[in-house]
């Protein structure tokens, strides 16, 4: 029998009736003549509120009881998923991470799947032709035996993994739009689905804001070569569509210059002044955050007025910003520099597409469209199939729709 993988989303298991409807789109499945291993994220929302209690529980929480607690949302849904099947008269079972076992690195809060054994779901289908449920965002981690997590949207890693696992024939990721769209659908109505985008340009599309899929999981259909689907749960589930295929860019008869637009509000910026322009000083900086485990990501040097002092500016996450600051105050003598200045309203707006390869002054026409539009760029980093601005966050909805118009991607 060929083998499936289909994900369900939050939106998608949002509530009993939700998951009953996911049930019709798994038995179709099982009809049609596959063994279905089906993932399911927690309940919409559930995850968050299960963030906030331990949140609220302690400040500095210890990491292993964090994913102790937010592995929990998704034990709830596959076990209800299991028994909506049985309702249908659909042979299923539920199967939590450390049951598969899904092995997982130490890294509590986000852990990368090292190993998958599919033996057991694999006689389950042999023996009983039993869909198995099973809770995505969580694994296992042997030599302690704690439950760990994959990070924010891991369930469509989970997916992925298991469909490398078992030899899928291909694998299914549900949610709450009906596949990739040019750019994010909430914020542009005029934004156009794609039938089909290459792995590569999915991955800097995912990395680079669109939160449709986690990054990690486009890595591993990109590495285990697994045609993936994204496709919307809310169609009929007696006459779905197919979504928009993740595959090879040979695969994709027509190229667009640009594919999509993507933006992300978790960029922070941080500018140190009048730094000593001397060899080494770069060095000083970008050092001490490494060790501090906090990625730069864009970086500007200027020379000064003065010509003996330069300024130096680049971004880190969001979320290591007070960190970040704290780190270079810290090293304030070394770094020699006069002033920090930093900035939170600040968002990265990015234009993806392998035909950036061949075509010369992308970017460029894109420098003009925003500077008519009045929009400042703080910064800029390019690279083959992408390029990125940095923007004031006040104007990220009409510099994605001043770019998305600017590259042909509007919807007739
Ligand atoms: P799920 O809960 O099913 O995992 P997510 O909320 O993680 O769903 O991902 C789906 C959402 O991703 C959509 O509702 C959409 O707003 C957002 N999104 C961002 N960029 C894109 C894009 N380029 N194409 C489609 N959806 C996108
Ligand atoms: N429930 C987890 C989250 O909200 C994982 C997922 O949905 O993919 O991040
Ligand atoms: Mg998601």
């Amino acid at each position: 029998m060929p083998r499936l993988v289909m994900k369900f989303g939050g939106t998608s298991v949002a509530t009993v009736e939700r998951i009953r409807n996911v049930a019709r789109h798994v038995k179709r499945e099982v009809e049609a003549g596959y063994d279905v291993a089906v993932v399911v994220s927690a309940m919409s929302g559930k995850t968050n509120e299960l963030v906030s209690f331990v949140k609220d529980a302690s400040a500095l929480y210890d990491s292993k009881e964090y994913d102790a607690v937010v592995a929990s949302g998704e034990q709830v849904t596959s076990g209800l998923l299991a028994l909506a099947l049985q309702e249908m008269n659909v042979n299923a079972r539920s199967w939590q991470g450390w049951q598969v076992p899904i092995l997982t690195s130490e890294v509590h809060g986000s852990a990368r799947i090292a190993a998958i054994d599919g033996t057991s779901i694999l006689r389950g289908f042999t023996d009983k032709r039993e869909v198995a449920v099973v809770s995505g965002f969580q694994g296992l981690h042997q030599p302690t035996q704690r439950i760990t997590t994959l990070g924010r949207g891991g369930s469509d890693t989970s997916a992925v993994a298991i469909a490398a696992a078992i030899q899928a024939e291909r694998c299914d990721i549900y949610t709450d739009v009906d596949g990739v769209y040019t750019t994010d659908p909430r914020i542009v109505t005029k934004a156009r689905r794609l039938d089909k985008v290459s792995y590569e340009e999915m991955l800097e599309m995912a990395s680079l804001g669109a939160k449709v899929l986690q990054v990690r999981s486009v890595e591993l259909a990109m590495m285990h070569r697994v045609p993936t689907y994204v496709r919307s749960s809310f169609d009929d589930p007696a006459d779905p569509k197919l979504g928009t295929l993740i595959c090879d860019e040979e695969d994709i008869m027509e190229q667009q210059v640009v594919t999509g637009i993507a933006y992300s509000r978790d960029e922070a910026q941080i500018t140190l002044r009048n730094v000593a322009d001397k060899p080494g000083i770069a060095a000083s900086i970008f050092v001490p955050l490494a060790d501090a485990n906090i990625n730069v990501d864009m970086i500007i040097q200027v020379v000064s007025d003065d010509t003996t002092t330069t300024d130096i500016t680049f971004t880190v996450p969001t979320a290591d910003y007070e960190r970040a600051c704290a780190v270079l105050n810290a090293h304030r003598d070394d770094i020699e520099f006069k002033d920090l200045q930093g900035a939170t309203d600040v968002v990265k707006v990015s234009a993806i597409g392998v035909g950036m390869r061949s075509h010369a002054g992308v970017a460029a026409r894109a420098f003009k469209a925003l500077a008519d539009k009045g929009i400042n760029i703080r910064a800029i980093t390019t690279s083959e199939i992408k390029f990125s601005v940095l923007i004031d966050s006040a104007y990220t909805e009409l510099a994605v729709r001043t770019l998305h118009s600017l590259y042909g991607l509007d919807q007739a």
